[in-house]
Order: C-alpha cells, then sequence, then structure tokens
C-alpha cells in the first residue's frame, strides 16, 4: 500500500488569499540605480548598496585579480584547508576598522548571528532580543534551545525590568533596524547588559559604512568601545558591496566561535578572491567620506520634500526610509502604483514586518542622484493615501 505525499496546495493558497504570496523578479542589470528587471527599466530605491560599492570597478578589478590568483574555490572549510591568507588579512584589517582584538569571517549574515547565539548560550540560558530583531538573530536563539525572550522594540526598561526577574545571558539587538531605519538606544542597552552581567550583541549589517566615523558604525556614532558592547557582528553584503559578514570582539570570543560555532565550522569557507573584493571595498568604503556625506544630503532632500507632501515619515535618519501603508493591500497597492511610472520600491509584508505595519521600504544609496530622489517625490505625491478598507483588509 502507498501513501500520498502530504499536499502543500493548501498553505501556497492560503498565502495566496492573504497576499502573502512572493515572487522573485528577474534583474539583469547589475546594481545601480537604473535597473533592468522582468526585461523593463526601473528607476531602484531597494537595494542595500548603500554606498554605491557593488559595481565599483576598483572592487570588480580586485575579484578578478583574487580569481586569476586563487582560483574559484575555497575547496573546504576553515578548519580543514579552507582558510587562505586572504582570508587571513581581510578579518585583520576587519579587526583594525572595528578597532577590536580580532575579526573572524563568516559565509553569511544569517550564518554568523546563528554561530554566535548558538555558541554562547545553552539550554538553560535566557536570551533577550528586541522583538524587532532580523529573523537571523531571532532564529539563532530558537537553534540555541535556549529560552527566547523578545522585548518592546527599542524600551531598555522594559528590557531591565525583565533582567530583573530572570538574569540573563545574552542581549541581542539590531544596531539598525533593517525595516524602520531606526537606531537601537546602544548607550542604555550597554548600561542594562553591563549591570546584568549579561553579553550584548550588536548586529550593525546597516550601520557599517554608513554611520560613524569613516562608517564605523552605530557603535562609533555612540561613542561606544569594546568594553561596552561585547560582540559586533556585520555583514559584507550591503554597504560594502560584495558578499559575507563577520563577527569582531576580544581573543576569547573569536577563539570560542572557531571552536563552537557550528554554521562556521560545517561549512565551506567563502571564495578567496571575494576576500580581495572586500578588503577593497572596506578601503573605499573607509577613505570616501564623500559616500555618506552624498548620502546625508539626499536623505535630507528626500525627507524634507516628503514632509511637505505630508507623507507618514518615521524619524529615522538612516538611507532606511519606510513609508507606512498600514495594510498589506494598501502597500502592493502602492508598490505596484508607483511600478507603473517605473520607480521599483518593494512592498514589505508580514512576516518579514508585524501585522498591520506593511510598508514600503524605500532606501537610499550613494549613486543616486538628486534628480531620481525628485522623480521619486513627484511619484508618491500621487500615491492614493487614504482607503477606506485599509484597517481590515490584514484579515
Ligand atoms: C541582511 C541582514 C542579515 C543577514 O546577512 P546576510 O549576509 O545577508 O545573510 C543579518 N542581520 C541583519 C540586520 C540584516 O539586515
Amino acid at each position: 500500500m502507498t501513501h500520498p505525499v502530504p499536499d502543500l496546495s493548501v498553505r501556497l493558497d492560503q498565502l495566496r488569499v492573504a497576499q502573502l504570496y512572493r515572487r522573485r523578479r528577474v534583474q539583469t542589470s547589475p546594481q545601480c540605480p537604473q535597473a533592468i528587471v522582468d526585461g523593463r527599466r526601473l528607476l531602484s530605491f531597494c537595494s542595500n548598496d548603500y554606498l554605491g560599492l557593488a559595481n565599483h570597478p576598483a572592487v570588480i578589478a580586485a575579484l578578478q585579480q583574487g580569481a586569476e590568483r586563487w582560483g574559484v574555490g575555497s575547496g573546504a572549510a576553515h578548519l580543514v584547508t579552507g582558510h587562505s591568507s586572504a582570508h587571513q588579512r581581510l578579518e585583520e584589517a576587519l579587526a583594525a576598522f572595528t578597532g577590536r582584538p580580532r575579526a573572524l569571517l563568516f559565509s553569511t549574515g544569517y550564518m554568523a548571528n546563528l554561530g554566535v547565539i548558538t555558541a554562547l548560550s545553552e539550554r538553560k540560558d535566557i536570551v533577550f532580543e528586541d522583538r524587532l530583531n532580523h529573523a537571523s538573530l531571532l532564529d539563532g536563539a530558537l537553534l540555541s534551545r535556549a529560552t527566547l525572550r523578545r522585548y518592546p522594540h527599542a524600551d531598555p526598561v522594559a528590557l531591565s525590568r525583565l533582567l530583573d526577574q530572570n538574569g540573563a545571558r545574552l542581549i541581542a539587538t539590531d544596531g539598525v533596524f533593517s525595516m524602520d531605519g531606526d537606531l537601537a538606544p546602544l548607550p542604555e542597552l550597554a548600561l542594562t547588559a553591563r549591570k546584568a552581567g549579561a553579553w550584548l550583541l550588536v548586529d550593525d549589517a546597516h550601520g557599517l559604512g554608513v554611520l560613524g566615523r569613516g562608517g564605523r558604525g552605530s557603535l562609533d556614532h555612540f561613542g561606544l568601545d569594546a568594553e561596552e558592547v561585547h560582540v559586533l557582528m556585520g555583514t559584507l553584503g550591503k554597504a560594502f558591496g560584495t558578499f559575507g559578514a563577520f563577527v569582531a570582539g576580544s581573543e576569547e570570543l573569536v577563539e570560542t566561535l572557531i571552536q563552537l560555532a557550528r554554521s562556521y565550522i560545517f561549512t565551506t569557507a567563502s571564495p578567496p578572491a571575494l576576500a580581495e573584493a572586500t578588503r577593497a571595498s572596506l578601503e573605499l568604503a573607509e577613505r570616501e567620506d564623500w559616500r555618506r556625506e552624498r548620502l546625508k544630503s539626499l536623505i535630507g532632500r528626500f525627507r524634507q520634500g516628503a514632509l511637505q507632501l505630508g507623507l507618514p515619515l518615521t524619524d529615522s535618519i538612516t538611507p532606511i526610509q519606510p513609508l507606512l501603508a498600514g495594510s498589506t493591500r494598501r502597500a502592493l497597492a502602492w508598490s505596484q502604483a508607483l511600478e507603473r511610472v517605473g520607480i521599483l520600491i518593494g512592498a514589505i509584508r508580514p512576516p518579514t514586518v508585524p501585522e498591520g505595519t506593511a510598508r514600503l521600504r524605500i532606501t537610499f544609496s550613494a549613486s543616486h542622484t538628486e534628480s531620481n530622489v525628485d522623480r521619486l517625490l513627484d511619484a508618491l505625491a500621487e500615491l492614493p493615501m487614504d482607503s477606506p478598507d485599509e484597517a481590515t483588509s490584514d484579515r
């Protein structure tokens, strides 16, 4: 006798009905504001290539020369024979950049967060996380089998109260929240962590390269050092324009990760040529302050224009400038209306953001121009802002 395998179509139909079905777009241009997507030229405001380095000639050349020198594949995990001097030099550069004794490369940011949280906590522990943390931080806590307690967004007072009742092993937060663009209250969180004797892990995927002196990120923005924030995680696929991630901290922290972080140990090292490309982009990101200046002026221009139009802005100072739509239906309608006039901005829906907070996630890059921003504002001015059914259409 045989049984049919479980039927997936029911679940897929549910997603379609809830307008949560996702579909990939096919891009035929490199990362740049003038994207070609599904065969159409669109002005894009949804890349995380904040500094415009993903397609920079010097970074491309470093990758090409790296491939000549190293070939393509690393061939093995770091603990076997995959760890090259290219990886080693990048780790040294990242340690120097972040002002910490050591840095350890991971293949992706998702894996870095899984690795660091599972290495630092176990079943009997409690991990505290901001409720709007990136999925990879939340998943890391679930995988560690520690108890995960989520505290209200950016609320150190509520966190302190929870800590008084429980005690903690680890507190984890985004530095810049990926869907909102606001900064975590890091000085207060650092103080709270210190009082509780807990590690503080900051995921600065959207702060590095963008905030602080030389793009040193959220910690530098607040003047916090390695004593105050023990574990810094950063990604390389956003402002640095390449791919991968790292964790920076003390000698003991990095040695612990090398011994215990399973997402580090049981995976092939990333291509050495990629490490060469990232070293080139790190240098550009640090040296070329004009990219950050330009971003700041584009963000200012956008916010001023949006304010005049009465758009529902948040108080973000970063290149992430969400426009809250509320319902999934409204966010989709906005995104489609923009696309009709040649502008690409994705609608962000649950479960990426909480129910009832669907939005357009607008992001800026140093490779945008002022006239790009003006064109965006003109298009936003035409969006239908009121729709009678918006409160209920998520149900
Ligand atoms: C993108 C992102 C990650 C994941 O990094 P990848 O290298 O893309 O896997 C982790 N945390 C935050 C806050 C992010 O935005």
